[in-house]
């Protein structure tokens, strides 16, 4: 019979392979195996954002903790690491020598391209991404700014600031899109990085294909009413109460590709649409510039037909 130390590490094995196999369909055998492998370092460095995609990502219900921990070795963060200064930054610059090819560099936010915008000790954090990308054995943009340029490159744009892939096209980037992204998306992106070695398969615009291969709306706990024609005329009349669909209140749900109403928010308790709010497309290209952010003219009358996808 085992000690109860041992029976608690079981333990906690046994439910990280139960919540990875069921949330991101990775096999036991494969967790199993990585569980030998060191530790895969990462770099996160940040770009003009507001570090909400780092404050979603602390807060997953996949074993946040697990995966800082055990899975991976963050070792530069400008919001978690301990060290600052010249400290943190010779620290990054041995990472990337000795793990040249091996580290994972995941960036948040949009790059200016006028330096006088973003430096960091001195030096301009658009070069530092640039050369710090060609070393990285993947590279994960997280949030829309990273992904598109986001609110940083919505017109007019003043400080130039463009994507990741608009800097290093010649460098494969995984985008992981959302403002912010989902924690457990984010979070099962680096796992599979982790666990097999490789970046996940990828849809057609180059985000991992099992969180965006469907909209919002295809999934939404609200698309029976759409499907009976079923709406709220506002927020705060009888019918939203009721749970009916927000599409004439300007929801973006059939456009945006996201994984909210599957994996969800808050550890999978609830998403955006739960809370009784439209979709904003946050995940799309762009969405800062296409227009009101929750608008949509429906002419009185007008039937809005409903179209199972
Ligand atoms: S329009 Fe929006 S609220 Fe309505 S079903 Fe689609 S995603 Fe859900
Ligand atoms: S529901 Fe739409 S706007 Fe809200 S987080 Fe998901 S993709 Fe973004």
């Amino acid at each position: 019979m085992g000690t109860c130390v041992e029976e608690i590490a079981l333990e906690k094995e046994r439910s990280v392979i139960d919540t990875w196999s069921r949330l991101y369909g990775f096999q036991e055998e494969d967790i199993r195996k990585a569980m030998k492998k060191t530790r895969t370092p990462v770099l996160w460095i940040n770009g003009l954002d507001c570090t909400g995609c780092m404050e979603s990502f602390l807060r997953g219900i996949s074993s946040t903790t697990e995966l800082l921990l055990d899975w991976i070795s963050l070792e530069y963060s400008e919001l978690l690491s301990s060290a600052s200064g010249h400290q943190a930054e010779s620290h990054k610059g041995r990472i990337s020598e000795e793990y040249d090819g091996k580290f994972v560099l995941v960036i948040e936010g949009a790059i200016p391209l006028k330096d006088e915008y973003l430096t960091v000790a001195g030096k301009s954090v658009r070069e530092e991404i640039i050369a710090t990308a060609q070393k990285a054995k993947a590279v994960l943009a997280f949030g829309s700014c990273s992904a598109w340029g986001g609110l940083p490159a919505a017109k007019p744009n003043p400080t130039e600031s463009v994507s990741i892939r608009e800097l290093v096209p010649n460098v494969p980037v995984v985008l992981v899109p959302g403002c912010p992204p989902i924690a457990d998306v984010m979070i099962g992106t680096l796992l599979h990085l982790a666990i097999y070695g490789e970046i996940p398969e990828l849809d057609n615009k180059g985000r991992p294909k099992r969180f965006y291969r469907q909209t919002v709306h295809q999934v939404c706990h609200r698309k029976p009413f759409f499907d009976k024609g079923l709406f709220a005329e506002s927020y705060d009349d009888e019918k939203a109460l009721k749970g009916y669909c927000l599409f004439k209140l300007g929801c973006k749900g059939p456009s945006t590709f996201n994984a909210c109403e599957t994996l969800g928010w808050n550890g999978m308790r609830t998403s955006p649409i739960g809370a009784g709010f439209a979709c904003i497309g946050c995940s799309e290209k762009n969405f800062w510039d296409k227009g009101p952010l929750c608008h949509r003219k429906v002419r009185a009358g007008a039937k809005i037909k409903a179209k199972a996808r």
